[in-house]
Parts: structure tokens; C-alpha cells; sequence
């Protein structure tokens, strides 16, 4: 697998809803992205895992807090930061490496910092946005996905604790992470939406174990386990948020998720493109480069367009985001629409790579595999599509 850089991206225009430290961050990232992560990031995808210590620089250099309150150690950035943040890790070409990172501070760490109370949130808040300590949400079950009100993991109440029984699947920094937000049912006798809880789990708590490591098609160097809880006792403390308001929460919390998974998929989109130019500008066939013949070119002129539009249409659902105005309609159309287009791009983009885009020391054999993941996970494209078609 290929980890030359990528060379500079086909489409990369302005928004006016991006600021000056918007775009002071997204140099910052790509200066980092090249000395940090391109050389080793191969390795990361043999070995199943980004190490913890590039987390915790990156904790360091603040890229972990950028939503988060200055008092924790974060920069209160909005959310066209947070696209940015995911559009540059995308562009890394490495996705499990990109996901890694944006769990722990896109899709975990929001359900601490939207509905921590002050102990918890200066308990826990610090170490996140720091990179000491890893975060992982476990929503997702074996017999529940797309359809969250179906979890059948349970908390009941004893005395001061909240007693967890149950198994969480595909979780991201499941093997890794420290500490795990918990979705489970504690009340079984109403409406499903109305029963649910998140819960604060820190590893090493008694009952709480991986069940397994899952090998995976794509995203090799993110870690995702399966979780199982048996009698696992938590502090009373550790509900977080109001009790039975979870699925509300999670709800919530998906739009932010949407959005990052969005932009995450403009960002390898535009890299693949890239990569793809460069090959064919100088790839001979026929007596000429492969730039040469019109279909090829205009394949990825037309790619080109629709990433350039699709990214518009996530900078615009941030930017609602970011004014704190309804854009779940915004936010289901972008994750729809680029979770199909991602996988658009990379199968021509392999197409034009020819046998070379078969063999794993292209990035873009690595890619292909990384984006089939962006129509299911987070919201799968018709489950995107009905929340589309609710508001129309
Ligand atoms: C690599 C990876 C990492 C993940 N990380 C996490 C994590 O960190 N935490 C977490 O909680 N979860 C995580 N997930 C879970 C992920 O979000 C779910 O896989 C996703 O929500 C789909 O759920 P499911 O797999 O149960 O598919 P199902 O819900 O069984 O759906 C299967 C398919 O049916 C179709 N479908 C579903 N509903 C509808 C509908 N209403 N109308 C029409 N078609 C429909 C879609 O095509 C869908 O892909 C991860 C998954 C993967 C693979």
C-alpha cells in the first residue's frame, strides 16, 4: 500500500461560511497529516490499530477539543470545524486512521459534553479532549442498528448502582478505548423511544469485557469490538443525562455524526480524485496518456462536480448546525448523498487506475475498500433517505 502523499486536492474551494481559523485549522491538520501520519499510517492498518500516542499528540497539539469548552483544555470551535476536522483526516486517504479519531471526538465524546453534569464532564472532559483517555459509543447490538429503539441491552437499579447486562457490536475504539458510552434499556414497560439511558462505563469495570476484535473489509486500522456487559455495576453517578431521555440524546447527537461522516466522505472523495489525475496524466495507453481520451476526462470532470456540490451541501447543513437552526433534512440529504457518491468516485477512480488499483500497494485499492462502509454505518443510506423524504 501506497503512503505517498496526495498531491494537492482537485476540488478545494472556499465557503463563505469558512473563517479565517477555520482555515488556519485545516492547514494546521495538513501539516500534520503529512509528517504524522502518511509515513506510518500503513503500518497502523497491518497492525488493526492507530497507536494511543498519536491520539495523545494530537490531544496535545488540540485537535481533540476543537467543540469543546476552553475551561476543559478545548477551543470552542463550531461545527464547519468539526467538517473541516473530517474532511482533512478523509483527505489522509486513510479512513480506519480518520474514524479513529473522529469517534473519539465527533460521535463519543458529544454524549459527555451535551449531557455531562459538572462533576462528570470536569472528571472525564479533560483527559478526552487531551488525548489520555480514549472514547468509544455503544449503541449498536447485535439484533438492533439502524432501528436504535430496538436494543435489548439493560440497566436496572440497585441501590447506587445501575446494573448493565447486555452485548454491544461493531463498536469503534471498542478494544482501545477507555472509557464507553452506553446506550440500555431502563424501562421496559413504555414506548421503546421513551425507555432508554446512557451510562458512563469505564474499562476495567467489573462485568465489562471485548467480547472480540472484529476483522473488518475496510477501515483495517480502526479497532471495533464487540462489547459484552454481565452484571456490570456502575456508579448511580454515572447515568448520564436524564434517565429514559437517551434515545432522544442519541438522536441528537447523530446529526453532529452526520455531518463528520459527510465530510469525512467529500475528503477521501477528493483525495481518490486526485490521486486518479495524477495517475492518468501520466499513464500511457495507446500511444498517449490516458488523460487524453475524453471519456476519461470527463468521468472525472463530472466526479469532480458532484464532490464540489455534495461538499457544499455539507458546509451548508454545518453552518446550520453551527446557527443552531433545524437542518436534520440538510444533515440526512448530505450523509445520503455522499456515502453513495464516495463509492461512486472510488470505482471509477479504480476503473482508471486499472490492474494497479487491484493491488494493495495503491492507496486507491485501500480506499475503495475504506468508503463501502460510508452508505451503512451512521445512518444507512434509506434510513438517511426516509428522514429525507419526511420533510419534503
Ligand atoms: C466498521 C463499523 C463501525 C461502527 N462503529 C459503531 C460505533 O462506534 N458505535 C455504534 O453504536 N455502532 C457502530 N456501528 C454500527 C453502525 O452504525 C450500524 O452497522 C448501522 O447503523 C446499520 O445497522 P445494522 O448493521 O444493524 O444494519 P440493519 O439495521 O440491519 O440494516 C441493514 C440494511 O438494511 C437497510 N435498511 C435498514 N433500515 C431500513 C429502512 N428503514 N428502510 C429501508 N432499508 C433499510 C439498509 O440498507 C441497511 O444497510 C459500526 C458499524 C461498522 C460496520
Amino acid at each position: 500500500m501506497s503512503a505517498a502523499l496526495v498531491p494537492a486536492p482537485a476540488v478545494d474551494a472556499e465557503f463563505p461560511c469558512l473563517r479565517e481559523e477555520h482555515v488556519a485549522l485545516r492547514d494546521q491538520l495538513r501539516r500534520f497529516i503529512a509528517a504524522e501520519v502518511a509515513p506510518h499510517a500503513v503500518q497502523w492498518e497491518a497492525e488493526g490499530m492507530v497507536p494511543r500516542s498519536v491520539l495523545r499528540h494530537m490531544g496535545e497539539l488540540g485537535f481533540l477539543g476543537i467543540r469543546y469548552p476552553e475551561a476543559y483544555g478545548g477551543s470552542a470551535m463550531d461545527t464547519v470545524a468539526t467538517a473541516v476536522l473530517a474532511e482533512e483526516l478523509g483527505r489522509s486517504t486513510f479512513g480506519g486512521f480518520a474514524i479513529t479519531v473522529l469517534v473519539h471526538t465527533d460521535m463519543a465524546s458529544p454524549h459527555l459534553a451535551n449531557a455531562g453534569n459538572d462533576i462528570q464532564l470536569s472528571r472525564y472532559m479533560p483527559d478526552l479532549i487531551a488525548g489520555r483517555k480514549i472514547a468509544a459509543v455503544a449503541v449498536t447490538e447485535p439484533g438492533a442498528g439502524s432501528d436504535v429503539a430496538a436494543i435489548r441491552t439493560t440497566a436496572r437499579r440497585e441501590g447506587d448502582e445501575w446494573v448493565l447486562n447486555g452485548t454491544k457490536m461493531f463498536i469503534t475504539n471498542g478494544v482501545q478505548g477507555d472509557i464507553a458510552f452506553v446506550a440500555a434499556k431502563t424501562d421496559r414497560d413504555v414506548k421503546a423511544s421513551r425507555g432508554i439511558s446512557m451510562f458512563i462505563v469505564e474499562k476495567g469495570t467489573k462485568g465489562f469485557s471485548v467480547g472480540r476484535a472484529l476483522e473488518k473489509q475496510g477501515w483495517r486500522s480502526s479497532d471495533t469490538a464487540e462489547l459484552v456487559f454481565e452484571e456490570c455495576r456502575v456508579p448511580a453517578a454515572n447515568l448520564l443525562g436524564e434517565e429514559n431521555r437517551g434515545f432522544y440524546a442519541i438522536m441528537r447527537n447523530f446529526q453532529n455524526e452526520r455531518i463528520v461522516l459527510g465530510a469525512q466522505a467529500m475528503g477521501e472523495a477528493q483525495a481518490a480524485i486526485a490521486l486518479t489525475l495524477e495517475w492518468v496524466r501520466q499513464r500511457q495507453a495507446f500511444g498517449s496518456p490516458l488523460w487524453d481520451r475524453q471519456v476519461v476526462r470527463q468521468r472525472l470532470a463530472m466526479l469532480s462536480a458532484r464532490v464540489e456540490a455534495a461538499r457544499c451541501l455539507v458546509y451548508q447543513a454545518a453552518w446550520l448546525d453551527a446557527m443552531r437552526r433545524e437542518c436534520i433534512k440538510e444533515v440526512s440529504m448530505a450523509k445520503a448523498l455522499c456515502g453513495e457518491l464516495v463509492n461512486e468516485v472510488m470505482y471509477d477512480c479504480q476503473q482508471f487506475h486499472g490492474g494497479m488499483g487491484y493491488i494493495q500497494e495503491s492507496a486507491i485499492e485501500r480506499m475503495v475498500r475504506d468508503a463501502r462502509i460510508q452508505s451503512i454505518g451512521g445512518g444507512a443510506t434509506e434510513v438517511m433517505l426516509e428522514e429525507v423524504a419526511k420533510r419534503i
